[in-house]
């Protein structure tokens, strides 16, 4: 028995002069994964018509490639397909040999044939029709029904082989990874700010980190916490490099020079810049925060407008219009939920002000950080800065 992955990665990205680059860039991911699974002459891969197609040579492997290549972003659907030679007979054997345990469990079924290679000597219906009837005579307590059928058993004579299957997935979505610049994502410990990477890797935008840290204020487990998020992150990414900084003295400073309404605000005013910095200086385009509207008192209209008038860099926050719930699902999805909710302190929850503002002014907000030396004290936090690559 050989198996086949097929995946396809649909029409939305082929638009315009890009198709090239988006397709050589998933490809590219593709083979880079399986070699790391499969080793170098581990696996066939080919690209022809749209679809993708990945024969481990060991067929015990194809599972586990399966569940690898559903995370690579930019592939709409997949299905592990048995392959056969180009001629009905070994359709046939294949399909009666194989097809009956994907479709005995369900009421009804039927097949459907496509020939890309129309030199086939049989057409589409022609092919249905056969492989139904062995199939219906394999599987008897499983009706045709070529209208509502529980479940489509597909046929697919391509350029060297002849594929069946049943039961294609969804794949990971999105663009291929890489496909859409660099970003910055502010990497706290807590639900929303892995989810809002996940989203941005998702449209194929490289995902760089950043993490404020607050010693002794927060921990060393608060700091493992971080870079078990960004390792759930790399099954999509593959790797995520972190750029640690230290608040440490900038919250005391807050916390000695600062009206206590204002201590989160005016900490947020310190991190985006900071931020800025690091992206510019990694070549990153854009930050990226977990950020949802009225989600906490810093997270209002006006509290945001406070802190983005300090960067002058676009601030993507993808989980803005999300629910709490709807965020949690994403996070249960991505495998960070479970890591998240360890109840390790985050700089953001060290000194927080008992009566945040909700609708700050800015000029009060300037007047309370008046007693800082700004530009200084993120001249030296950026000093402190230490970077990790966490690879999968
Ligand atoms: P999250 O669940 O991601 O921690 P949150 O609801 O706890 O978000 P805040 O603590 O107000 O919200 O943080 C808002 C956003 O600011 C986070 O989503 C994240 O992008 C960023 N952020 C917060 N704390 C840190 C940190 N210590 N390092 C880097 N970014 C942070
Ligand atoms: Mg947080």
């Amino acid at each position: 028995m050989v198996r086949t992955i097929l995946m396809k990665y649909g029409e939305l990205i082929l638009k315009g002069a890009n198709k090239r680059s988006f397709e050589a860039l998933l490809c590219n991911r593709i083979k880079a994964r399986m070699r790391r699974l499969l080793g170098e002459d581990g696996f066939e891969f080919e690209c022809m018509q749209s679809t993708l197609y990945v024969t481990p040579k060991d067929d015990s492997m194809v599972e586990e490639a399966y569940d690898d290549l559903k995370k690579i972003f930019g592939i709409v659907s997949l299905c592990i397909s048995y392959r056969a030679e180009k001629n009905i007979d070994d359709i046939v054997k294949v399909a009666t040999k194989h097809i009956p345990n994907h479709i005995k469990s369900h009421r009804s079924f039927k097949v459907d044939a496509r020939r890309s290679d129309k030199t086939f000597p049989l057409t589409s219906p022609e092919i249905m029709s056969i492989v139904g009837g062995e199939l219906s005579e394999v599987c008897p307590d499983v009706k045709v029904d070529v209208r509502q059928p529980d479940i489509v058993v597909r046929v697919e004579i391509r350029e060297k082989y002849a594929y069946i299957h049943a039961g294609a997935e969804h794949g990971a979505g999105g663009m291929p990874y890489l496909s859409n610049g660099r970003g910055l994502l502010l990497l706290s410990g807590g639900i929303d700010s892995p989810v809002a990477g996940y989203m941005m890797a998702k449209r194929g935008v490289e995902i760089d980190a950043i993490h404020f840290e607050s010693f002794p204020y927060t921990s060393e487990r608060a700091k493992e916490k971080v870079i078990a998020l960004a390792k759930c992150l790399t099954k999509y990414t593959d790797k995520v490099r972190i750029h640690f900084i230290s608040l440490t003295e900038i919250q005391e400073a807050i916390r000695d020079n600062c009206e206590e309404d204002y201590f989160t605000l005016i900490l947020r005013r310190f991190m985006m810049p900071i931020a800025e910095r690091v992206a510019r200086r990694y070549g990153a385009e854009a930050l990226i925060t977990g950020e949802s509207i009225g989600q906490v008192a810093s997270q209002t209209m006006s509290a945001l407008a406070v802190t983005d008038c300090t960067v002058n860099i676009p601030v993507f926050r993808p989980c803005i219009g999300m629910d709490k719930e709807e965020i949690v699902e994403v996070a249960r999805k991505i495998d960070t939920f479970e890591t998240s909710i360890l109840p390790y302190e985050d700089c953001c929850t060290v000194f927080t002000p008992r009566h945040p503002r909700t609708k700050p002014i800015l000029e009060k907000v300037e007047k309370a950080e008046r007693g800082l030396d700004r530009e200084a004290l993120i001249e030296r936090a950026l000093a402190t800065e230490t970077e990790l690559i966490v690879e999968r």
